[in-house]
């Protein structure tokens, strides 16, 4: 290896910590991992234990700068990108943190978010957050530890408690205490953050409960966040980027121009639309984000969620045990010339946009003595697109762009069956990146803005580099066909006593 910098970008995901080492021209030099446990403390509840979060960070930083043969001298930045949304405070003074973070994923705050909504502010804090009521984000969050853990409000309002998102939570200690910071896109999943006027909410703090004095400054995505404690990497190193884990996948596929689409195919699906510098509303449920903030220049994103994407593979795999290995699913599905008429709707925990039905659950529709194993997987593979296209129609309404081309990453799309069938429903090109880990590379080409190694983010396109690009190969007769059958079962999944086969009017909306 060369003394060419370096750029480090800590990925603090959900299930793992990472640390990747990327080259100037980003390219991946070296990952290390660490899985990260959840617990499950009660129904609905899910937390992880921050000190672990901060300790593994640390551990999988120091193997990739021992294990290469790059010092730390070379790593001219450090960038983050991190699970959204989960909810940690802690103590100025001492760094421990109060309680647990409380999970993403966690519903305990469920009753607070029906109540506020029963109580009418959903559409005043929508207009200024661009997010919806749940439990999700991470204002009712901060309040249950504010009521939940004794002394916490007394110690909040006296300035004793400081609140951070994963993201804000390591530049904390990363900082050695120094800095309590947070960048734009993980501001905006508090529901505390008012992404028009790009600040926090007085309005929505008092809504909520929460003390300003817990808060985090809030910076562009690339800036100068704070320098590492010496003592930790042998020098002072820049943290130089930092963006949500969406935003940073946003980036790191280049998705620079109003209507470029970014969809990310991991447990769930992820799909996020740049839309420019101009803040709309959804019309349909989705969520309005900032896509990033550069030079105290905001471009928001049309965002949009499938619940479940490779989580049905996983399904597949280990519920019915129906192969060892995800990748088999590709051999099943091509062993089929059609799902034999079966249509699988994944539904495991409702149905997201643009349904918003959280009542139903899954289901396999068509099936006949001569269904076998590899039309049901070809079907699960098969809802990929189909709940693509439903989701791509209302992001793009929202967006008010067309997507030329949809960019994709994540797990899933390692298969090439999927990523066709995406294609040819979608009626557009899919396109796979070289370098898939387009989470880390987001938080990469960000820490690199900020010490000057690139000149613009429109410099860094120059390196994406496309592996494989899908083309639609469907007659149009054969897409609607197979939409058609698909948007029946989804009525018949949410009509149960409407004749099934008969699709509503609006189903052959394309
Ligand atoms: P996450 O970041 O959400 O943990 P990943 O991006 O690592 O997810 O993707 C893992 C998911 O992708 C799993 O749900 C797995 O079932 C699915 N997956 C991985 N490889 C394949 C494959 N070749 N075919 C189908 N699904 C796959």
């Amino acid at each position: 290896m060369n003394n060419q910098p370096t750029i480090l970008a800590i990925d603090q995901g959900t299930t793992s910590t990472r640390a990747i080492l990327f080259s100037m021209e980003l390219e991946i030099l070296a990952v290390q991992q660490k899985e990260l446990k959840l617990y499950y403390p009660r129904k609905g509840w899910v937390e992880q234990n921050p000190e672990t979060i901060w300790q593994d960070t640390l551990e999988v930083c120091h193997a990739i700068l021992e294990h290469t043969a790059n010092r730390a001298e070379a790593v001219a930045a450090i960038g983050i990108t991190n699970q959204r949304e989960t909810t940690i405070l802690w103590d100025r003074s001492t760094g421990k943190p109060v309680y647990p973070a409380i999970v993403w994923q966690d519903r305990r705050t469920d009753i607070v978010c029906e109540r506020l909504r029963a109580q009418g502010f959903e559409s005043m804090v929508t207009a200024r957050t661009g997010l919806l009521f749940d439990p999700y984000f991470s204002a009712t969050k901060i309040a249950w530890i504010l009521d939940n853990v004794a002394g916490a409000r007394a110690r909040a309002v006296r300035g004793e408690l400081a609140f951070g998102t994963i993201d804000c939570y390591l530049l904390w200690h990363l900082t050695g205490g120094r800095v309590h910071a947070t960048d734009v896109t993980n501001a905006a999943r508090t529901l505390l953050f008012n992404i028009v006027e790009q600040q926090w909410d007085t309005d929505l703090l008092a809504l909520f409960g929460i003390p300003a004095a817990i808060l985090p400054e809030v910076h562009d995505n690339a800036a100068g966040f704070g320098m590492t404690d010496s003592a930790l990497f042998g020098r002072e190193i820049l943290v130089g980027g930092m963006a949500g884990d969406q935003h940073a996948a946003l980036i790191g596929q280049r998705c620079f121009r109003p209507g470029m689409v970014k969809s990310t195919y991991g447990t769930g699906c992820f799909a996020l639309m740049n839309i420019g510098p101009d803040f709309r509303l959804s019309q349909h449920r989705l969520l309005t984000t900032p896509a990033y903030r550069l030079n105290g220049e905001m471009i928001y994103a049309v965002e949009g969620s499938i619940f479940v994407a490779g989580a049905a593979i996983q399904w597949l795999r280990d519920g019915l045990g129906f192969f060892q290995d995800a990748a088999a699913s590709e051999t099943l599905a091509r062993s089929v010339l059609d799902s034999n008429e079966v249509y699988f709707v994944p539904a495991f925990t409702g149905l997201g946009a643009p349904y918003w039905r959280s009542d139903v659950r899954g289901m396999i529709s068509g099936l006949s003595r001569d269904t076998t194993r590899a039309h049901i997987v070809r079907a699960a593979l098969e809802a990929q697109g189909y709940q693509t296209l439903d989701l791509m129609a209302a992001i793009e309404e929202d967006g008010g762009y067309q997507a030329e081309v949809i960019r994709v990453d994540g797990g899933l799309v390692t298969n090439g069956f999927m990523c066709q069938f995406l294609a040819d429903m979608l009626n557009r090109p899919v396109e796979v990146p070289k370098v898939t880990e387009a989470t880390a590379l987001g938080a990469a080409i960000l820490a690199g803005l900020a010490v000057g190694l690139f000149a613009s983010l429109e410099a860094t396109e120059h390196y994406w580099r496309r592996d494989i690009i899908y083309t639609p190969a469907m007659t149009e007769a054969e897409r609607k066909r197979l939409y058609i059958g698909w948007k029946a079962a989804i009525q018949s999944l949410l009509h149960p006593s409407r004749n099934a086969v008969e699709p509503a009017a609006s189903d052959s909306r394309q």
